[in-house]
């Protein structure tokens, strides 16, 4: 299974020169070039499986570049009971008549992007280790995916993490769980600045091709193929627990940010997982609700991006929309080019409300959307906890307030949790006056000794730092 553009170029790729690249040469996306298709026989075998084993027969399906055995030994230490606390991995649970929840937050940060980041820094560790390379990753978070990396990569071989965040900017429980790392290849990098001006800093390296080649930097993004890969996992596996068999189609409400979770679903419904709709949930960053109820899709500027209590859905666009649309558009590579860089960088928008692909959104992919307000996610929260006994988080929150009003009877709607109410206590309390439960293991966190590292909003100072942290270990 060869990996595509979706900007067209000629370079056909295998899962794993994927897994080290992350973007394509011409800055498209990498799809694969067919969905595998998946049977009834298979379905009822895949039934019977553990997480952990379901994983790898996905998993394969795409990365047939990796032996089989080495791929089931990876697969098999990353979905243990120690590191996402339940045999189950992704415990589902009815929250009423019709309606689950997949628990997808038990990981070490307890939020969703651990289900693919585990997976991705073993998978990256086995790949350069075959290859005998060292992968140095520069990035920039607020927040929930620099710390997913973070759990991800500490004590890799031949893999050092290197991540900016905004001095003084982050939660404290988000602050802890990062700078309490003392793992030799993890270092924190606290930039007197806000998020955009880490985010410009990893722009700048990523832009300078010399000192990349010399030290071997890369990313881990979103927008990393097998990283979507891994999350079509938990779409079988939810599927299988709620529905009763194979012939039952189920709906999914995912809370959406980047659009990487939810292209997930669409790719496990492409290899014919019986999927009847994919409703995304946005917050008052509206961009994918606005792109699906009316075809427009719309880049936000700074002043019209907000912070909201759904802090890991505040984004200005949504890099894996891009994959859909390739889809879409009838994999016209072309037109999605056309559309993602000249009509984007013009205009800032595109709008396929006239076109008649649109209306095939809902009616062949079977995608729905809506969004929420914070007054919303509070209401949900304070019902969930009142009339369920069940108390979830607020980005689980707007994608259970946008289910509701989308489920029909007789459909099973599962619903994806993606973080766990202990990371937004602020808001917990003000919806149901009380603290959420804190996991034994996170007892005492805030008072752990930090380590990190102050430096100024300078790309030149990080440069440096990077080169002579590495240095020094060299020595
Ligand atoms: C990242 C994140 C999301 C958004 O996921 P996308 O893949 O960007 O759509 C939602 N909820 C939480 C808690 C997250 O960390």
């Amino acid at each position: 299974m060869r990996c595509i553009s979706t900007r067209g170029h000629q370079n056909r790729e295998t899962f794993c020169q994927v897994l080290v690249e992350g973007l394509a040469p011409d800055g498209g996306l990498y799809m694969p070039e067919t969905y595998p298709q998946v049977n009834a026989e298979t379905l009822a075998r895949w039934r019977e499986l553990s997480y952990a084993e379901l994983a790898f027969e996905i998993v394969s399906l795409y990365a047939d570049d990796i032996p089989a055995a080495d791929l089931m030994a990876i697969c098999a230490r990353t979905y243990t009971l120690e590191v996402f606390g339940s045999e189950a991995i992704v415990p589902v649970r009815a929250l009423s008549s019709g309606l689950h929840i997949a628990g997808l937050s038990n990981g070490p940060t307890l939020a969703f992007k651990d289900m693919a980041m585990q997976l991705l820094g073993n998978l990256l560790e086995y790949e350069l280790g075959c290859r005998g390379e060292e992968l140095n990753i520069v990035g920039a978070t607020s927040g929930d995916t620099g710390s997913a990396a973070e759990y991800a990569m500490r004590g890799k071989k031949g893999i050092r993490v290197f991540m900016m965040s905004p001095h003084g900017r982050m939660s404290a429980f988000q602050q802890a769980q990062m700078f309490s790392l003392h793992d030799d290849n993890i270092h924190n990098i606290a930039v007197e600045g806000v998020f955009d001006d880490c985010q410009d800093i990893v722009k700048a390296i990523a832009g300078d091709a010399a000192f990349k080649r010399n030290h071997r930097v890369g990313a881990v993004n979103s927008i990393n193929w097998a990283r979507l890969v891994a999350q079509v996992v938990y779409y079988f596996w939810s599927y299988f627990r709620v529905a009763p068999d194979n012939g039952t189609s189920v709906d999914f409400t995912v809370p959406s940010g980047n659009f990487g979770n939810v292209c997930a679903g669409h790719v496990a419904r492409m290899m014919g997982l019986p999927i009847s709709r994919l409703v995304v949930a946005t917050n008052e960053n509206d961009v994918l609700d606005e792109f699906f109820r009316t075809g427009l899709y719309r880049v936000r500027g700074r002043d019209d991006t907000f912070e909201t209590s759904s802090p890991s859905m505040d984004i200005s666009k949504a890099s894996n929309l891009e994959r859909f649309l390739f889809d879409l558009l009838g994999r016209d590579a072309d037109r999605t080019r056309m559309l993602m860089t000249d009509r984007l960088s013009q205009y800032g928008s595109f709008d396929l409300g006239g076109d008649s692909v649109f209306a095939q959104a809902a009616e062949r992919y079977g995608f729905r959307s809506g969004r929420s307000t914070h007054a919303d996610r509070l209401a949900t929260i304070r019902e969930c906890w009142e009339r369920y006994d069940a108390l979830i988080d607020p980005h689980t929150a707007d994608a259970v307030k946008v289910a509701k009003a989308h489920a029909v009877p007789q459909t099973p709607m599962i619903v994806l949790e993606t973080a766990l109410p202990i990371k937004f206590a602020e808001t917990i309390r003000e919806a149901v006056g009380q603290e959420p439960p804190r996991p034994a293991r996170f007892d005492g966190l805030e008072h752990l000794p930090k380590r990190f590292k102050v430096l100024p909003a300078d790309t030149a100072a990080v440069r440096a730092y990077v080169a002579q942290a590495l240095k020094a270990e060299a020595c």
